[in-house]
């Protein structure tokens, strides 16, 4: 389940699927944006950066399903829409209604970033399997968090971004819909469904949207393609 917490007196968002001994993490709200296109940020980074005693990795993502382990003298990873962290270590990543994951497993911890594109070419598993290559981890130790993104009522794609995802999952039903000629899927739900489908049992997903209900993160599409994110936040 998701609940509200604060840094600095700054809303987040964390999951209680992850325990603080396990991985820290939160997702920042409009209240601590870490990244924009036009204003320098470098203040509310300080901010996260102190609460975690930690100085943040983060990356450039292209919408691919390219991983990067980050290491410690390496603090800015050029397209790239993972970055696993092991053992010690501590990221963020950038988003405007696409969907982020984080994974954790016995002192790994992954941010992945899932947008239409990324969700396409199933992200979700391809982190999975990068986990369980890489460590051995059964997918059943898995425990992975789905954040903020946009919801199905929300997400009005093509028709051809619809067909691309729905040959994604095997059981696709409740996650696309077709309402007076248009196409809208559950990004998130996809999501999850593909993590089903990869054995991962534990699983939680945020309950907001990015575009409808409270203003607590950016929209890409519904803000005029704002230049501002939110962020998925892991510290080990
Ligand atoms: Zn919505």
């Amino acid at each position: 389940m998701f609940y509200f917490d604060t840094i600095a007196g700054k809303k987040v968002v964390r999951s209680d699927l992850l325990s603080k001994d396990e991985a820290e993490h939160f997702f920042t709200t409009r209240e601590l944006c870490l990244y924009s296109k036009t204003e320098d940020m470098t203040p509310n980074q300080k901010i996260v950066e102190n609460y975690l005693g930690k100085v943040l990795a983060t990356n450039k993502p292209v919408h691919g399903i390219h991983i990067e382990k980050i290491v410690s003298h390496k603090n800015f990873y050029e397209e790239t829409d993972g970055l696993l962290i092991e053992k010690v270590g501590a990221a963020f990543m950038n988003f405007g209604d696409c969907v982020p994951l984080i994974f954790y497993c016995d002192k790994v911890a992954m941010i992945s970033h899932a947008g239409w594109r990324g969700t396409a070419q199933s992200m979700a598993k391809v982190s999975v399997k990068k986990l369980v290559d890489a460590y051995g981890f059964k997918p059943k130790d898995i425990k992975a968090v789905i954040g903020p993104a946009i919801c199905k009522n929300c997400y009005n794609v093509g028709e051809e971004v619809y067909e691309e995802l729905y040959k994604t999952v095997a059981n696709p039903r409740e996650f696309f819909e077709k309402r007076d000629e248009k196409f809208f899927v559950d990004l998130k739900g996809i999501n999850k469904q593909q993590l089903i489908e990869c054995g991962i049992e534990q699983i939680d997903v945020c309950p907001y949207c990015t575009a409808c209900g409270e203003k607590l993160f950016f929209s890409y599409r519904y803000e005029n393609q704002t230049g501002y994110r939110h962020s998925a936040v892991v510290m080990l």
